[in-house]
C-alpha cells in the first residue's frame, strides 16, 4: 500500500525570504522504529507498507504533494540575540488538514543540513529522538498542548558527538512550527511588509478572532500562561525556553534537555548547559512573560500610533503574571481536590509544596497519594504533613467530589528521567522493547497500569541531567 499524504501547503506559498526550499539528504539504510498510526488517522491518511514508511520518514523519498522547505528564524538564546538561526537540521514536508478540521506541519529533524546549519551536520542521534517521541506522546497524553510525534526511523548512518552514535530521524507534528523568533527575525532587520505578512499568516492559522497584531500578543500570552502552568502541574521543566522555542500556537515545542522531575524542588535544573539556572522549574513563570515581551518588542513595529500600542503591549505583558497565578491556581487547586480555587488558597498549596521540597518528596507520587493513607508516607516529617492535611481536610468540606477532582489532575506516571536514559541505552543495543513499554504505559497516565514505572528512582538510580542532543 502507498503511502498517500493529503498535503495541503500554505507555508511554501510565503515570501521567498521566509524559508530556503531544501530536500532533506538522503541515508544509508532506513529502517523503521515506530509509526504512530492514531496520529496517522488524525491526519487523514494510513500508513504504506513499513519499508515505503521507512524511505520517506528518513528523507529518502519525497512523497507526491510535499514541499520541503527550511523555515527562517531568529531568536534570544539565554537572553542573547541570535540573528540567525532558522531550520538547521530540520526540513518541513508540508501541512495536512486533519480529520478534526485543525491544519498541521509534518516536519522530519535530524535530516541534514540546510542553509541553516552554521556549523551543525544537521542529523540527530536515536537518544534525542527516541527522548522526543516518549516525552511528546506523553504530553499529549496528559492534556498538555505539544507537538506530536509521527515517525521515528534509524538512518543506518553514524553520527558523532562526543562518540560516534546511531543516526535517526524524528518525524514532528505541530499545528505549525512560528516561534517568538519567526517575528524577530523580521523585526531585527526591519522588514516590516514581511512582519506584517507573517502576523497575518499568524492570526489567520491559529487566532482568526483576532484583530491585530496587540490581540494576537494578547492571544499568545493566554495561551503561553496556560501552556507553562500545565507543565509545573506535573513537574515538567522545558529546559531551554528561548524564544525561538516558544511556539505561537502555545503547544510545547523542542524537547531538548527537558525533564520532568522526581522530588520536588522549585530550583531543579536538569539542563547541563543552563549554568545560570534560567530555566529552573519556578523560573518559567517570569520567562514566559520575557519571552512575551519580545514578542511584543517585535509586533510593536507594525503600529502607526506607536504610543498607543506601546501602552497596550505594555499592559497585556504586564497582565501576564495575574493570568499566570491565575492559572497556576487553577491547576495546583486541582492537584489538591478543589474545583475553582481562589487567592486564599494560595498559601495551603504553597505549604504543601514546602513540606515536599524540605522533605525531597516526589512530585508525582505525592501528589497522586493524597486523599489515601499512604500519602504521609512520602514525607519525613510526618507531624508536619497531617497537621497539613487538618487544615486541607477543613477546606475540603466545602466541595463535592475532591477525588474526582484530583484524580484528573494527578498523574500516576510520568517519563521518569531514569527510565527515559534506561530507554536509551537499551535502544542503542538494538532492544526497542523499553521504548515500546514506556509509550504504553504513558498513553494512560492517569490509569495505574505498569505500576512498576511508578516509582521514584532510589539513590543510585537518579538521572541528575540531561544533554541538549544536538
Ligand atoms: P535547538 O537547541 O534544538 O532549539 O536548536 C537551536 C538551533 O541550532 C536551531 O537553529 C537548530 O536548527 C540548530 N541546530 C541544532 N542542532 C543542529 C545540528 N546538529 N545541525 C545543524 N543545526 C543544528
Ligand atoms: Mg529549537
Amino acid at each position: 500500500m502507498p503511502l498517500n499524504i493529503p498535503f495541503d501547503n500554505t507555508y511554501a506559498d510565503l515570501p521567498e525570504g521566509f524559508f530556503s526550499s531544501q530536500n532533506p539528504t538522503p541515508v544509508k539504510a532506513p529502517s523503521l522504529i515506530a509509526f504512530n498510526k492514531d496520529l496517522a488517522n488524525l491526519l487523514s491518511f494510513d500508513g504504506g507498507d513499513i519499508d515505503e514508511m521507512a524511505q520517506t520518514f528518513a528523507g529518502n523519498v519525497v512523497p507526491t504533494g510535499a514541499a520541503p522547505l527550511a523555515q527562517l528564524y531568529a531568536g534570544h538564546q539565554f537572553g542573547n540575540y541570535n540573528p540567525q538561526l532558522g531550520d538547521g537540521r530540520a526540513v518541513l514536508l508540508g501541512e495536512v488538514v486533519g480529520t478534526d478540521g485543525v491544519r498541521r506541519d509534518i516536519q522530519l529533524k535530524g535530516s541534514g543540513p540546510t542553509p541553516y546549519s552554521r556549523n551543525g551536520d544537521g542529523r540527530a542521534w536515536l537518544g534525542p529522538v527516541l527522548r522526543e517521541y516518549v516525552v511528546s506522546e506523553a504530553m499529549y497524553a496528559l492534556g498538555i498542548p505539544t507537538t506530536r510525534a509521527l515517525a521515528a526511523v534509524q538512518t543506518g548512518e553514524p553520527v558523532f558527538r562526543e562518540a560516534a552514535f546511531p543516526g535517526a530521524v524524528l518525524t514532528r507534528v505541530a499545528r505549525s512550527h512560528l516561534r517568538v523568533g519567526t517575528f524577530q527575525v523580521f523585526a531585527h532587520r526591519g522588514q516590516l511588509g514581511d512582519l506584517q505578512t507573517l502576523t497575518d499568516y499568524a492570526i489567520q492559522r491559529h487566532y482568526p478572532d483576532a484583530t491585530g497584531p496587540m490581540d494576537l500578543l494578547r492571544a499568545v500570552s493566554a495561551a503561553q500562561a496556560e501552556l507553562i502552568t500545565a507543565w509545573m502541574s506535573v513537574g515538567f521543566i522545558h529546559g531551554v525556553m528561548n524564544t525561538d522555542n516558544c511556539s505561537i500556537s502555545g503547544e510545547t515545542i523542542d524537547y531538548g534537555p527537558c525533564a520532568f522531575m522526581d522530588a520536588y524542588s522549585e530550583r531543579r535544573v536538569f539542563s547541563s548547559i543552563d549554568r545560570g539556572a534560567r530555566y529552573a522549574f519556578a523560573n518559567q513563570p517570569d520567562i514566559a512573560v520575557w519571552n512575551m515581551a519580545q514578542l511584543a518588542t517585535s509586533l510593536l513595529q507594525l503600529a502607526t500610533d506607536k504610543e498607543a500600542a506601546v501602552e497596550e503591549a505594555t499592559a497585556i505583558v504586564h497582565a501576564m503574571p495575574a493570568q499566570l497565578e491565575a492559572d497556576w491556581l487553577k491547576r495546583f487547586g486541582a492537584k489538591i481536590g478543589i474545583a475553582a480555587a481562589t487567592p486564599s488558597d494560595h498559601a495551603m498549596i504553597e505549604d504543601l509544596l514546602q513540606l515536599m521540597e524540605k522533605d525531597g518528596s516526589d512530585f508525582t507520587n505525592t501528589f497522586a497519594a493524597l486523599g489515601t493513607e499512604s500519602a504521609r508516607d512520602q514525607f519525613q516529617d510526618r507531624e508536619a504533613f497531617d497537621a497539613w492535611a487538618t487544615t486541607w481536610n477543613a477546606r475540603l468540606a466545602h466541595e463535592a467530589d475532591p477525588n474526582a477532582i484530583m484524580a484528573a489532575a494527578n498523574p500516576v506516571i510520568i517519563p521518569r528521567n531514569h527510565r527515559i536514559e534506561e530507554m536509551i541505552q537499551t535502544a542503542v543495543t538494538g532492544d526497542f522493547a523499553p521504548f515500546e513499554r514506556l509509550n504504553k504505559a504513558l498513553a494512560t497516565p492517569f490509569e495505574a497500569t505498569d505500576t512498576d514505572l511508578h516509582r521514584a528512582p532510589s539513590a543510585a538510580q537518579i538521572v541528575p541531567a540531561t544533554f541538549c542532543g544536538t
